[in-house]
């Protein structure tokens, strides 16, 4: 008789006989454009440290004084003895920031979503999703019990098919897509999608996680960008990526904040954001309030790079974006050129099926403004080096 969780041998087994075991690497340096990774030295694009906080020296010192202040830990669910007056303030700060009425925090953008959507939508209702959506809208939409209806990638009139064959069977639409997709660097066509929801009465929620600090005036996010203030119910967020600390964010009517404070279970059941998260991200704001200069800079590295690329010879997608895939294919090529890269000092990781779909791996490069000229133009050339070792480009 075989132990009864022998079955974890055997997936891990399968796992790694397949090619999908995924091997994490160890980091012993802090968040910059090098990393010091497996006890090596590499030029990293991989973070989505896109505005290079994650160790800025004005949010390290916000997290030391407000821990000589408050201590570490939370202590409590916020609905309990978990929200502070930091919390609030920066609730009031980043609805001021994205010009939004209101907004509510969480530990982390996975649990904003696990959060709203089930508070919004159940089990007479419907979700219409984009297919390419990220993993914490899919579970947040299961967890919700609603009908899943997914429209294809960014096809507004796919989606206006979907709903126009299904509305009437439901009590409430919630149509949800992502701002930015964070596999392909493309951006939903968000004003396009909002007439949709309108035209049958669906709720419209955005999820920003890669566009908050990016995208918009200043980085204000994809509403901004959009300029479709006030018309988009629900724009959920990050702070774990351009923000460069952790946690997440709804914004919308002060009635949907409210809302989620009664029901949304990450904020009832689970500890709330720590002190030094929050502070960091206060000094955060208090960085993109008073300057465009990391969100300009950002750009510009993006579109450098991706030009550059392109001249190389090197097929970038659907990228507009500083998520800039470098489609390759096979899995297998995929992971050889990451592995290349690696021998040549450049960390980018290689990404296959099932996270993108066979025959479309690829490597993604994660631009940030930590980097400088020379550190793209040296990823530059290892990418055209290891191009031409492999085959991929001519030269
Ligand atoms: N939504 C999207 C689209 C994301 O890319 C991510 C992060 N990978 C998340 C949500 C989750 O954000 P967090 O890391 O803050 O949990």
């Amino acid at each position: 008789m075989s132990h009864p969780m022998q079955w974890l041998s055997d997936e891990l087994e399968e796992l790694k006989s397949s090619g999908l075991y995924n091997r994490i690497r160890t980091l012993a340096s802090p968040q910059g454009a090098y990393l010091v990774v497996d006890g090596k030295r590499v030029l990293n694009f991989c973070s989505n440290n896109y505005l290079g906080l994650a160790n800025h020296p004005r949010l390290v010192e916000a997290a030391r004084s407000a821990v000589g202040q408050y201590g570490v830990g939370p202590a409590a669910v916020r609905s309990i003895a978990g929200t502070t007056e930091l919390h609030l303030e920066l609730e009031r700060r980043l609805a001021a920031f994205k010009g939004a009425r209101a907004t509510i925090t969480f530990q982390s953008g996975f649990n904003a979503n696990l959060g709203c959507i089930p508070a919004v939508v159940g089990k007479e209702d419907a979700v219409f999703s984009d297919e390419l959506n990220h993993a914490s809208i899919i579970d947040g939409c299961r967890l919700s019990g609603a009908a899943i209806v997914r429209y294809a990638h960014t096809q507004t009139e796919d989606l206006r098919k979907q709903l126009q064959e299904t509305r009437s069977r439901y009590r409430r639409a919630l149509v949800i897509t992502d701002g930015v997709f964070s596999m392909e660097g493309d951006i939903a066509p968000l004003d396009q999608i909002a007439s949709v929801a309108k035209e049958f009465e669906a709720m419209l929620m955005v999820d920003d996680a890669h566009g908050e600090g990016v995208l918009g005036r200043g980085g204000r996010g994809i509403v901004d960008h959009f300029s479709l203030h006030g018309q988009v119910d629900i724009e959920v967020g990050t702070l774990s990526k351009a923000f460069g600390v952790v946690g997440g964010i709804v914004a919308g009517s002060p009635e949907l904040v409210d809302w989620l404070r009664q029901r949304a279970r990450p904020f009832l059941f689970s500890s709330a954001m720590t002190i030094p998260d929050t502070a960091a991200c206060l000094a955060a704001l208090d960085l993109l309030e008073s300057s465009t200069e990391l969100v300009d800079r950002l750009w510009e590295n993006a579109g450098y790079f991706k030009d550059e690329l392109k001249r190389l010879g090197f097929d970038t997608g659907r990228s507009v974006t500083p998520i800039t895939p470098i489609m390759l294919g096979e899995a297998t090529l995929a992971n050889a050129f990451s592995r290349a890269l690696f021998e040549e000092g450049v960390f980018a990781m290689a990404i296959g099926y099932p996270t993108v779909p066979q025959g479309r791996a690829r490597i993604r490069v994660m631009i940030s403004a930590a980097h400088d000229r020379k550190d793209l133009d040296q990823g530059l050339a290892r990418f055209a080096k290891v191009g031409r070792d492999l085959g991929v480009i001519r030269g």
